[in-house]
């Protein structure tokens, strides 16, 4: 396991700087030249991989509606056996061509709240139903009460109640076929002797996108993305945010109402989070959340196996340091950094445990 990784895209040069910084491993689209170069600094080298990258809208996900989508706009359904295959020749390929340590799963999972309710609401395609049947999941009923959701909105307690119990047979159901796609990931990269690992959601939204820590506590390494600040998905502050948005639709309630909701949930309270949905994605949520986050991850998973990606951009080098410092006194001895830039070299330089 490395002690400080760092993401990015990385030149020779960029990688003499992040070796002297103390950096140990880097996580990027490896290269022949890169990995020679980086084994020659002693620096371990990752392959990032998308998961479930497709072109092809015909293995896109289907919504609550029937409309079939590529999420994020280019990524397909994890059930879909096209979509599978093509993940594991990828890491087959990285592993067989690639003298790389390791290869990390990026986006193993289903959408997410932060992709809107249209993306989120998702996925009802063939292979899913058929998986669900086997599984013994009603997924068609969940199709039905998102449906009604989506077209009339929860107006009663019982309606309610009811989709809460649907809800949640759907998200057990997404996170056994991550789980069963990653046990097949696992049984590849061992038989080449690599290491493998993932970046997955913070464990307070982990569930909601198809992500158990218990079937990531099997790899090699896991990095929680505590990402505090941020305008996009994967982002704490983004996906409340746009969750927010799309229960104030469905709930009729005003914004600050939902987040208050949101914040009790998720145990944000006393650390006074933005009340509008505009603040909170654009200025974030207080770094204190991230230590709350790290430490729900450390009662789910084996801290040997932890890595907290720290959301380094637009934050000051001082707040990193206290990060750093109160992560060492939550016992986690492994960090990595998202994501080099030469204009973050003093945040870089106060990142480390
Ligand atoms: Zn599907």
């Amino acid at each position: 396991m490395y002690e400080k990784g760092i993401y990015g895209a990385f030149t020779k040069d960029d990688l003499i700087v992040v070796h002297e910084l103390g950096f140990d491993a880097v996580f990027t689209e490896a290269t022949h030249d890169l990995v020679n170069s980086a084994k020659d600094l002693g620096i371990r080298v990752y392959h990032t991989i998308w998961s479930f990258k497709t072109n092809d809208v015909r293995q896109g996900v289907v919504n609550a509606e029937g409309e079939k989508l590529l999420w994020l706009g280019h990524s397909g359904c994890p059930n879909n056996v096209h979509v599978r295959r093509g993940l594991l020749s990828k890491v087959e390929y990285i592993m067989a061509t690639l003298d790389v340590d390791g290869v990390v799963l990026d986006g193993i999972r289903f959408p997410s709240p932060g992709g809107g309710f249209r993306e989120y609401f998702s996925c009802f395609c063939n292979y899913c139903r058929s998986k669900a049947k086997v599984m013994s999941f009603d997924i068609d009923e969940v199709r039905r009460v998102m449906f009604s959701i989506l077209r009339r909105g929860l107006a009663t307690s019982a309606g309610l109640l009811n989709a809460l119990e649907r809800l949640s047979s759907w998200l057990e159901f997404r996170c056994r076929c991550i789980a069963e796609v990653v046990d097949s990931i696992r049984e590849l990269t061992r038989e080449y002797g690599r290491e493998l690992g993932a970046a997955i959601f913070t464990p307070s939204l982990s569930l909601l996108v198809g992500q158990a820590y218990e079937t990531f506590s099997k790899l090699d390494f896991i990095q929680p993305m505590v990402y505090h600040r941020g305008k996009g998905v994967a982002c704490i502050n983004y996906e409340i945010g746009i969750l927010a948005e799309e229960l104030c639709k469905i709930l009729g309630l005003e914004e600050s109402q939902v987040l208050s909701f949101i914040y009790r949930l998720l145990n944000y309270e006393a650390l006074k989070p933005p009340l509008k949905i505009q603040d909170l994605i654009s200025k974030g949520l207080p770094h204190e959340v991230i230590m709350k986050e790290v430490s729900l991850a450390t009662r789910l998973a084996s801290v040997d196996r932890l890595s907290p990606i720290v959301f380094i951009r637009g934050e000051n080098a001082q707040v990193i340091e206290k990060i750093s410092y109160r992560l060492k006194e939550l016992g986690i001895h492994s960090l990595t950094a998202f994501s080099y830039s030469r204009q973050l070299l003093p945040q870089l330089k106060v990142l480390r445990l």
